[in-house]
């Protein structure tokens, strides 16, 4: 690690921002180690999500040159999103604020991306390609969704223009996409009436899968991002995440979709995300 740019090197003349990058990189080029690096050694909480930026080039690279941007409609930790155009399809991108581009940043917008390479389902934000320079992800090419978060659309309106039809809706509609999330073994971590989006015909799909996991490897013990209100006792005090705590985050959604928009334990003021090492 080279302190004063935060980037990590192995033969002192090649630097790279992410760990992701440098074992891409070293896949494909033996100098400096002698041979490749073949398969990952996966350690249980260690590297628990492996990219290969190669194949998602592959599958999902989309051309800059037919991407313009526009407006930004959304601002998150690291992201921020904007309307555009590609190929003159209207779109949303989710990309890294420039005063926030850090490793970690890169390494969680690439998370996020490969997460949603498995999501398919009329309920989920479809993804529709990626931006990579190199093995560098620029960003993330989704679909638009023109009405925005369903908590905004919900506290803006209120009771006398929303129905309880329509409020029921978009709580099967959420149903039906983490249904898809739990069969596909993935827990979403992160639901909430923020997360959960509507297209201009008013159709919730749920977004943000920048804390989705697989559920077939077990991180014991991880810090990170917590959504206090929304988490599961069992994931808040052992970072047990499941299907079972999404059903829990899934209770607290139900509760802020019929409160229309209302923060859940309005007596309990505390930030929506906790931080914890
Ligand atoms: P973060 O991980 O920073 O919370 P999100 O993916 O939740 O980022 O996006 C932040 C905001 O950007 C959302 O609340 C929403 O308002 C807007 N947004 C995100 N994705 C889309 C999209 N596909 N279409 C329209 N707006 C979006
Ligand atoms: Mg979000």
């Amino acid at each position: 690690m080279d302190f004063s740019t935060r980037k990590l090197t192995i033969s002192g003349k090649l630097y790279f921002p992410t760990l992701l990058e440098l074992v891409n990189y070293y896949m494909r080029n033996d100098e400096d180690l002698g041979t490749c690096l073949r398969v990952p050694r996966i350690r249980r909480g260690a590297l628990e999500y492996y990219v290969d930026t190669e194949t998602l080039k592959h599958k999902w690279g989309l051309s800059e040159s037919h991407l313009t941007l526009g407006t930004s409609i959304g601002k998150g930790e690291f992201g921020e999103v904007l309307t555009g155009t590609y190929k003159g399809m209207q779109v949303a991108v989710k990309r890294i604020h420039d005063e926030k581009r850090s490793g970690v940043a890169v390494t969680a917008l690439l998370r996020e991306a490969a997460v949603m390479t498995h999501m398919h389902h009329k309920n989920l934000v479809q993804l529709v390609g990626l931006v990579l320079k190199g093995s560098t992800l620029k960003c993330i090419v989704m679909e638009v969704m023109g009405k925005g978060s369903l908590q905004k659309y919900l506290i803006s309106r209120g009771r006398s223009v929303v129905s309880q039809a329509e409020l029921l809706g978009f709580c099967r509609g959420v149903c039906a996409g983490m249904s898809y999330i739990s069969a596909q073994r993935f827990v979403h971590r992160d639901l909430a009436a923020r997360n959960v989006l509507l297209n201009s015909n008013g159709q919730a799909k749920i977004s943000d899968f920048g804390m989705a996991q697989r559920t077939d490897i077990h991180v014991p013990h991880e810090g990170g991002k917590f959504p206090i209100k929304w988490t599961a006792p069992e994931a808040l005090k052992d970072s047990r995440f499941s299907s079972k705590s999404d059903v829990w985050s899934f209770g607290i959604f139900l509760w802020e979709a019929f409160s229309y928009g209302r923060v859940p334990y309005p007596s309990i003021v505390r930030a929506h995300y906790i931080h914890r090492d």
